[in-house]
């Protein structure tokens, strides 16, 4: 196969869903973010886990996404959507039970014309100017959109994943007090804001990229693994170069394996030099620039050359590999390429 293999391990998801379960008290529900194709590792496939583990609802970014997990969830699960009721969404919203997350008196008047009745979210914008309903905006609206008994009211943090930064504190009191006395559940918190701690948790939390191993989450385990297949493997004399703009030139006789996986894979070309692969536990850097297909890695050191190298592993995660392309592991992560053979292993179930 000429393909990497690309293995999602859903026993990890779900645990790491029940950790960060674990750090809101039992009255707070945690959701589910399963936005971008569930960051890139197969949003149906995700959330049927993550529903086994014991999640309930599911957020994503648009009525498109929400509409093809309806088919993989079928009717029960809650689906969420961020960007809210946009022009000609009412159709699908209706046919697949989705609740848009309203941003915008726009958004508002076109869902309660189209949809009288149908179930929807509020989206207040505390600080971070994305998206939402400004204060002054909410104030005059809330009475109106209170009567019709929205099924939760949210905010996003801008800063969560640095809990120094006072505009943590700035967000959670201005949610505070744009909240006061409403008789709604009410969700601040993505991953960063869980573990802000109890006073961001309100009613309702909405991970997502602590479940799929990522930063800020620490205590992740690692979903994604990437295995890719070695093609060929040259003898490069010293003084001979390697690759596009012949950027690596071999100091000595070396050992250059080819790899089948590059840009067009999501191994973004930025990650240059300073990326590396393992052969179980050795690392092999790359030698040269990552081509669209393919990456040239320098194996002289390796007492045998294995059928594959590994780029996403324990000795490598989707934040190290994010690091050395100057990006975060988000981006890695949801950059994950079509090409890849995509494998799940377990089923969700504590081992
Ligand atoms: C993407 C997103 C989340 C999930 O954020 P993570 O940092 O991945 O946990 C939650 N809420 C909103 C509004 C989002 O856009």
């Amino acid at each position: 196969m000429g393909t990497g293999t690309l293995s999602i391990d859903l026993d990890a998801l779900c645990a790491n869903w029940r950790a960060l379960d674990a750090l809101s008290a039992p009255e707070v529900e945690t959701a589910a973010v399963v936005k971008a194709d569930g960051y890139g590792l197969g949003a149906g496939r995700v959330a049927r886990a993550l529903t086994r583990a014991g999640a309930r609802r599911f957020f994503v970014a648009v009525a498109e996404e929400g509409a093809a997990l309806r088919q993989a969830l079928g009717p029960d699960p809650e689906i969420c959507v961020f960007a809210g009721h946009m022009a000609a969404d009412a159709d699908m919203l209706h046919d697949l039970a989705l609740t848009p997350m309203l941003n915008s008196i726009e958004q508002m008047t076109r869902h309660f014309e189209a949809l009288p009745g149908h179930p929807f979210g509020v989206q207040l914008d505390s600080g971070m100017n994305r998206l939402g309903l400004e204060p002054t905006e909410w104030q005059a609206a809330r009475g109106i959109v209170m009567a019709q008994r929205p099924v939760l009211v949210m905010s996003h943090l801008a800063c969560a994943d640095e809990p120094d930064d006072p505009m943590n504190a700035r967000q959670l009191a201005a949610f505070r007090e744009m909240t006061e006395g409403l008789d709604v559940p009410l969700s601040l918190s993505a991953t960063g804001g869980i573990l802000l701690g109890p006073d961001y948790h309100f009613d309702l939390v909405r991970p997502g990229i602590g479940l799929y191993g990522g930063l800020p989450f620490a205590e992740a385990r690692a979903v994604a693994h990437l295995a890719l297949p070695v093609v060929q493997v040259r003898e490069v004399a010293a003084g001979e170069p390697v690759g596009y703009g012949c950027a690596f030139t071999a100091e000595e006789l070396s050992l250059i394996a080819t790899v089948s996986a590059g840009y067009a894979d999501g191994l973004i070309r930025a990650m240059g030099a300073r990326a590396v692969l393992f052969a179980g536990e050795v690392p092999c850097p790359l030698a040269g620039r990552v081509s669209m297909d393919l990456l040239t890695v320098d194996v002289t050191h390796l007492p045998s050359v294995p059928s594959h190298l590994d780029i996403l592993c324990a000795h490598q995660s989707v934040d190290d590999l994010a690091e050395a392309a100057g990006t975060i592991g988000y981006e890695i992560l949801t950059s994950l390429g079509a090409r890849y053979g995509r494998r799940y292993g377990g089923d969700g179930t504590p081992s």
